[in-house]
């Protein structure tokens, strides 16, 4: 494609409103327009990057056993009365009228609308499993659209739903569907890891975010540095590194420590480290009270106390509520001598702490050389705390380190949560009616472009991996009033595109410096530019990458060109 005749409106200036790389950038190389708050245009650079990540996601879908489809944006209420959505989802559905005063939803997400068809198509398990996708534009009125198209209002989503008559044949198609997507990030060039994340009030515990390590993610996950366990950190337990202290019990002591309340302050006090310091937290979980032991050093992770507890609830106790439960206050809470009714759970790593340091129920005291099971006693032990970087990882293998994700895929298993309140139903071996499983799996393709971007870039613009790049090769006459030079360039244009390269050419009448500056911040792999010595048939190749530049004679130009793609590619 002739440069001067493709719409690619390129800004030298930083948009003011944006605030990160990839917004940036792809504004300024012109793939992308915004039209109003969270709402984009793809200019035909940004749309032809779409269209290489959507042909990945299919090739990759289709594999898998997905069968491509497509479902109306405009959704009648109606289905998501059905199943319940209507009042649940909140402000973020768009919620419209037709004419006739009928409401409608604009598609979030397709559940209802899929298990629809299904439901009234599908009334055998001799037609299960069934998995369907589309790739399709979403609408969620998200409440802070932000950086570009990673939070958009209106945006691309690949969805697919799986449908099965017994849970293997779900186990099964969930595990071809992680491995399609590790498939799919892999070849748009992101280094992601799937991670075990909270499947918040939906239940079931198969749920795997696919996150993009990046600075500017919104999430925090944990990873081993050595296996590919991740999860999200809430999620992520702990593995008990037994540390058994020879250390001498010594006598127990109460100790006054004036104002010093706060761990901190209690270890500056007493001169110790953290880890000396039992953390005892009162809390009330579903109204009973609970004091939650953990070392000094480390947070209780709220999550696993509630599930440790089977509770619903559980929050920080009071003022008032530690005041009637401990006579005490918080900041000198304990678990020696604590006779009323309050349960004590210790975290694991508890048990194996000696001569510690812990509060004494009385304002201004501390316990010294406190030693669990001599000094207390508790009702159990758990995993009660979040961890921290270089744990071990759970599995074993390396220890933990901490990295922010941008959400880019999400596959879950639904297990009945559609199909039962819609009632899609079909006849089992036995002729007896069954309600079907559910799996849902999204991919953000939009998303998923400015991660690409947000990953691939320098201080001069975009580099773009070969898998998703607009074009493969950036041609450059670098006059094009020098007819030698125009010449030679119109030959080579000719030549790249009957040798299958899909070629850039900057034919413009601008100057060298806008020209490269402009080939810079698009960021194709591979730019050959026609120069001076193209009167010797001598060109300058330049990888965008690795800034590295090569002299080229043009009858090797296109053995050359795919011998660096291939290094590109490795
Ligand atoms: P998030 O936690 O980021 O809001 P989500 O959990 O609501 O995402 P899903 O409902 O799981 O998202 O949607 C599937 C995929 O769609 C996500 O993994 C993400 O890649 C993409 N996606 C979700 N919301 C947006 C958005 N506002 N803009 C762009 N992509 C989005
Ligand atoms: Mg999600």
């Amino acid at each position: 494609m002739r440069q001067s005749q493709l719409f690619i409106p390129t800004l030298r200036e930083v948009p003011a409103d944006a605030d990160v790389k990839s917004h940036q950038l792809l504004l300024r190389a012109g793939f992308i327009r915004q039209n109003a708050a969270g709402i984009y245009s793809f200019l035909p650079l940004g749309k032809k990057v779409l269209h290489k990540i959507e042909n990945i996601v299919r090739e990759e879908m289709n594999r898998a056993g997905s069968q491509e489809m497509m479902m109306p944006a405009l959704q009648l209420a109606e289905l998501w009365q059905e199943s319940g959505r209507w009042y649940s989802y909140g402000p973020e559905l768009m919620r419209l009228k037709d004419r006739h005063e009928r409401d409608f939803a604009l598609g979030a997400t397709h559940e209802e609308v899929i298990t629809s068809i299904v439901r009234d198509e599908v009334k055998s398990y001799k037609k299960l499993p069934l998995n369907l996708y589309q790739i399709q534009t979403k609408f969620r009125d998200e409440k802070r659209p932000r950086f570009g198209l990673l939070r958009g209002r209106e945006f691309i989503m690949k969805d697919a739903y799986s449908f099965h008559d017994k849970q293997e044949s779900l186990d099964e198609t969930y595990e071809t569907m992680k491995d399609a997507y590790s498939a799919i990030f892999s070849r748009c060039g992101l280094n992601f890891r799937a991670v075990l994340a909270d499947s918040g009030a939906i239940g079931g515990k198969d749920n795997h975010e696919f996150m993009v390590l990046s600075d500017i993610g919104e999430d925090l996950i944990a990873y081993s540095t050595e296996s590919d366990f991740a999860a999200n950190i809430e999620m992520a337990p702990v593995l008990l590194a037994e540390q058994h202290s020879s250390e001498e019990r010594l006598e127990l002591e109460k100790v006054e420590t004036k104002q010093a309340k706060s761990i901190e302050e209690v270890s500056k006090f007493l001169n110790i480290s953290s880890d000396k310091i039992i953390k005892s937290l009162l809390y009330i979980a579903d109204e009973h009270p609970v004091l939650v032991l953990v070392r000094g050093d480390h947070e209780v992770n709220e999550i696993k106390l509630k599930n440790e507890l089977s509770a619903t609830d559980v929050v920080l106790a009071t003022e008032e509520e530690a005041q009637k439960w401990l006579n005490t206050v918080p900041g000198s809470i304990g678990p020696v001598s604590v006779t009323s009714d309050v349960k004590i759970i210790a975290d694991q790593a508890v048990p194996f702490m000696v001569n510690a340091v812990c509060g004494a129920n009385e304002a201004g005291f501390h316990y010294v050389n406190v030693n669990p099971k001599r000094d207390f006693e508790y009702s159990q032990t758990a995993d009660l705390r979040f961890v921290v970087q270089g744990d071990l990882s759970p599995d074993g293998k390396g220890n933990i380190v901490f990295a922010k994700g941008i959400e880019v895929g999400h596959v879950f298993k639904l297990g009945k949560v559609y199909s039962e309140p819609m009632k899609a139903a079909y006849l089992d071996e036995n002729g007896k009616n069954q309600i079907m499983s559910m799996g849902c799996y999204g991919i953000g393709v939009s998303r998923t472009l400015a991660a690409v971007a947000e990953e691939n870039n320098d201080d001069k613009g975009l580099i773009w991996p070969l898998s998703i790049t607009p074009f493969d090769v950036h041609l450059i006459a670098v006059n094009s009033k020098n007819a030698e030079q125009a010449a030679l360039s119109d030959e080579l244009y000719d030549q790249m595109k009957n040798d299958g390269f899909d070629c850039l050419y900057d034919d413009r009448p601008e100057r060298a410096g806008v020209k490269f500056a402009d080939s810079d911040l698009i960021g194709l792999p591979i730019r050959v530019m026609v120069g001076k010595r193209a009167g010797e048939g001598i060109v300058e190749v330049k990888i965008r990458k690795s800034g590295e530049s090569f002299e080229v004679p043009v009858s090797e130009l296109i053995s050359f060109i795919r011998q660096e793609w291939d290094k590109l590619s490795n």
